[in-house]
């Protein structure tokens, strides 16, 4: 997998208002927040999207959803709640190819309309 912009923060080559780091995973805030708190956590070990999460990085992904937990908590936005979102390809919206688990809260969050007429599943 070719270094994408977040492979180049892991390795403090661009900067990022860091604000969580273990072993395994890094939280930085959103460059383009879309509520008061926004971050992304993220894998050091790169995987491009959620389909190619293998059978032995299922630990991994499940960190990035604990971490996100100790985040919240820390951030004192656990007991009000937040949201999380991993956003895959180009349906989901993804724009940067190293799977990162979005954090959002510090605010009531609405839900976007599905306006579709001929609804399938
Ligand atoms: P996604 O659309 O799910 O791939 O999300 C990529 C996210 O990365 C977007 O929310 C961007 O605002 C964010 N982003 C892009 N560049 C940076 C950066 N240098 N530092 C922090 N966040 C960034």
């Amino acid at each position: 997998m070719s270094d994408t912009l977040f492979t180049r923060i892991i390795r403090r080559e661009i900067p990022a208002d860091i604000v969580y780091e273990d072993d395994l995973c890094l939280a930085f805030k959103d460059i383009n927040p879309q509520a008061p708190v926004h971050l992304l956590i993220i894998p050091k070990t790169p995987i491009a999207t959620i389909n190619d999460i293998q059978e032995d990085q299922r630990e991994l992904a499940g960190h990035l959803l604990w971490a996100a937990g100790q985040i919240a908590r820390d951030l004192g936005i656990d007991e009000e709640g937040y949201r999380t979102v991993m956003n895959c390809n180009e349906h989901g919206g993804q724009t940067v190819f190293h799977i990162h688990l979005h954090l959002l809260g510090g605010k009531p969050l609405g839900w976007p309309p599905y306006t579709d007429v001929a609804k399938s599943g």
